[in-house]
């Protein structure tokens, strides 16, 4: 049997004819229709009432610190368990990245440890929305009570809505990534939303070398290049078009990985009842007496691909502190994601639940 990969994009819709529509038309760079549908087909999903396509995830949470005025001096309060691009986000903007733990119960950001980490050089805080789940409120009521500053990046959770409101509301800025193992993807490719006027104006000039948005060639601040393309774009609304049923499919996988695996002592993230998860990647805990690694590993003998979950940041070379923060460490050392793209089957499901149970009886340590 094939090995069964973590992730396939799915591109069985209009994708393929909007990108030759796209190439045909010779608008293969920024201007072009289909930048413009995307835009507004991710206000569509997202209830923003602005959304500014760029070039990739990272750079989106890059161009939204950038435009809350983070720089250099200033400190911004980061989950040390999380995707790199979180951190290096705030390197690039000149700040420093202030790490602190996350909680066992979803694995995100802990409210009680960023309140501790505030200081007076405190000028954002970024929480980072991971695998089904989402930050805590309890989060932006501190930013709120401090006047701080919150870009949340939301790069797996498009799709997620908390109380049928879709994620990313509550913070200046929420970020999202469309990279090829996305819940949407343009290949390469990210979004910022916001709900402010001015900001948002900001994000869009900055986006464009910081050209002024009604006069060519005039730029009064500074810029980078962090556009999307109309080809990345086309693939984009094609995708979006298909947001609801790849949603569906996704939620419908994690519940049968959930159920099948409910007394195999595999630990998933905590996710409150408002929250209707865009299921990302369905990640969970190998039991503490289990080698995670050595699961991994005969789970990919018996064909089927796995990934560990993030290293803490704090570990890696250049970020290394001498923080101890036990509950990323822990994460970290035993947690797995499974395979959860939107076209693998029930049967596939099954037969990665049977394999991970049959690694974890003989991976104890
Ligand atoms: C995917 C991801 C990103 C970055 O996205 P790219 O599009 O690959 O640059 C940032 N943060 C998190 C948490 C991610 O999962």
């Amino acid at each position: 049997m094939p090995t069964i990969p973590v992730y396939v994009p799915s591109l069985t819709g209009n994708e393929v004819d909007y990108v030759m529509d796209a190439v045909r038309s010779g608008w293969i760079s920024s201007l072009g229709q289909y930048v413009d549908r995307f835009e507004q087909a991710i206000k569509d999903v997202t209830g923003a009432r602005h959304a500014i396509a760029v070039s990739n995830g990272s750079v989106a949470i890059h161009l939204a610190l950038h435009c809350v005025d983070v720089g250099p001096g200033d400190e911004v309060i980061v989950p040390t368990f999380t995707y790199i691009a979180s951190v290096n986000a705030i390197t690039l903007a000149g700040a420093r990245p202030v790490f602190v733990d996350v909680r066992m119960e979803d694995w995100l950001i802990d409210p009680a440890a960023v309140e501790d980490a505030i200081t007076p050089r405190t000028k954002a805080i970024l929480p980072v929305d991971l695998y089904s789940a989402v930050v805590s409120p309890a989060v932006f009521d501190i930013a709120k009570a401090h006047g701080i500053a919150v870009v949340e990046d939301s790069a797996e959770v498009f799709g997620t809505t908390i109380g049928g409101t879709h994620v990313g509301h509550a913070a200046d800025v929420a970020t999202f990534s469309f990279f090829g193992n996305k819940t949407v993807t343009t290949g390469e490719g990210g979004a910022v939303i916001s709900n402010d006027d001015a900001l948002a104006a900001r994000l869009r000039k900055v986006k464009g070398q910081g050209q002024s948005l009604d006069k060519r060639y005039w730029h009064d601040e500074v810029g980078f290049n962090y556009r999307m393309t109309n080809i990345c774009a086309a693939i984009g609304l094609a995708q979006i078009e298909r947001v609801d049923q790849i949603l569906a499919r996704k939620q419908a996988i994690a519940a049968l990985y959930r159920q099948e695996l409910a007394d195999s002592g595999m630990q998933f993230q905590q996710v409150p009842g408002d929250v209707k998860s865009s299921e990302w990647l369905v990640s969970a805990l190998v039991p503490p007496e289990a080698d995670r690694d050595e699961v991994m590993r005969q789970m990919a003998e018996n064909g089927v691909d796995t990934r560990p979950v993030f290293y803490c940041a704090h570990h890696m070379p250049m970020y290394a502190t001498r923080q101890t923060l036990p509950v990323a460490e822990e994460i970290s050392r035993r947690g797995i994601s499974l395979p959860s793209f939107p076209d693998l089957t029930d049967d596939q499901v099954l037969r990665v639940c049977e394999v991970l149970k049959a690694a974890l009886l003989s991976a104890r340590r």
